[in-house]
């Protein structure tokens, strides 16, 4: 099989910047965002699996919150260090390490109670001098950080920051940085022996990510590129149809009962303006027995109706110790996902009305307050955001 039309994405100043922040780093700290998903799990754990490959032997992959179990098989799980379970050994991890890479994620804001522990690494890399190879971000989000660092690697086009970590490591081993074996004349014998971070393990993390980041190639995925990566993933022998089946087909019955209840008594459509809302507050939640997790994909949902182009979907939160002095008395927060189909934007609204962003087509914010006062807030402002058409 001839790899040699896969492109090279990343610039030489991004690719430059990630091997100097490597090979210098002793201890490195791999950490993602709150509430992680596929992409998030599968691009740091396949950067945990990259590094092993060059030789790095101190690597921390940190969790701010739990990941659902349908992720819980995951090559390298078992080694993720969670803040909600050992919070001062994450954190001590996240402070002292020499290098930081942050995958699927550009902002300190993004992760839970870590935030201003992150905040601290991002504000010395940005005053830089010495800590100029102390940070590497590895993601697919707009960021002002990133806007003002063209050394990071950060592409709002791709679907999946694991895709990315991919051709971080394929770039890596194609320009010889004297730490990996240097890609051979003959591309094709590049996959096997002398591309020795591509195993199994590390193919099944960034497929993982790529699957669940696109909906089983569903949804942004029509980047003719993004076949290549899996073609030189398959390549390991990694069985995709497996990868499916442990995402996608092993809820707990009380998720599929929630997703029920969520469909049948909450769904709410607006065809005026061709919305669906969908609302969770923390009694049902507790009546479903909802888990971390369960409630990961229901948004995409009443996308499946003709008509439909925009879904809300909101849940009620805890407010974390670190915002508290943010939320003005507020006793719950709604977490709230946007999804949209096309050329509507929904991360101006989750921007300028509930404190988030994201992407154009799906995007996330949060409101200090309940989900009713949410639900309303997205009701009033409705007509200014979304296309009627
Ligand atoms: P989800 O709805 O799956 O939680 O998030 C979808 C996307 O919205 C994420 O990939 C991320 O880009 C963005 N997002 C979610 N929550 C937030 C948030 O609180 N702040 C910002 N800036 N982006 C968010
Ligand atoms: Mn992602």
């Amino acid at each position: 099989m001839n790899f040699s039309a896969l492109s090279d994405k990343l610039t030489p100043l991004q690719v430059e910047h990630a091997a100097r922040c490597i090979s210098r780093a002793e201890s490195i700290a791999v950490i993602t965002h709150q509430n992680p998903d596929g992409d998030a799990l599968g691009s740091s754990l396949a950067m945990r699996y990259l590094l092993h490959s060059l030789g790095k032997k101190n690597i921390t992959n940190i969790v701010p919150t739990s990941f659902p179990d349908f992720l819980a098989w995951m090559p390298g799980a078992c080694s993720i260090l969670q803040y909600e379970q050992q919070p001062d050994a994450a954190a001590a991890s996240l402070r002292e390490a020499d290098l930081v890479i942050c995958t699927d994620l550009a902002e300190s804001g993004r992760v839970s109670a870590l935030s201003p522990v992150l905040a601290e690494r991002f504000d010395a890399y940005q005053s830089s001098g010495d800590a100029a190879d102390s940070l590497l971000i590895i993601d697919h989000h707009l960021s002002s950080v990133c806007s003002a660092h063209p050394e990071q690697i950060a592409y709002p086009d791709c679907a999946s920051a694991s895709e990315l970590v991919f051709r971080l490591a394929w770039q890596l081993v194609g320009q010889d940085r004297g730490f990996i074996r240097v890609k051979s004349e003959d591309d094709q014998s590049l996959v096997g022996g002398d591309a020795p971070f591509l195993t199994p393990d590390f193919a099944t993390c960034i497929y993982t990510g790529m699957m669940t980041d696109t909906g089983n190639f569903s949804y942004n995925s029509c980047e003719p590129e993004m076949y290549s990566i899996v073609a030189i993933l398959l390549t390991t022998g990694i069985n995709k149809d497996a990868i499916y089946d442990r995402v996608f087909n092993a809820y707990s019955a009380d998720r599929v009962r929630l997703i029920g209840y969520c469909l049948y008594h909450k769904m709410k459509l607006f065809p005026e303006y061709h919305a669906a809302l969908i609302t969770l507050n923390r009694h049902e939640m507790y009546r479903f027995n909802a888990k971390s997790g369960d409630m990961e994909g229901i948004v995409n949902m009443p996308l499946q109706i003709k008509d439909i182009y925009y879904s809300v979907f909101m849940r009620e939160d805890k407010i974390p110790p670190h915002q508290l002095a943010d939320a003005g008395g507020a006793k719950v927060k709604a977490k709230i996902s946007f999804r949209s189909q096309g050329d509507r934007p929904v991360n101006k609204m989750a921007r300028e009305v509930f404190r988030g962003g994201g992407h154009m087509n799906a995007s996330g914010g949060e409101h200090f307050g309940t989900v009713d006062e949410a639900a309303q807030k997205f009701i009033e402002t409705m007509p200014k955001y979304l296309q009627k058409e």
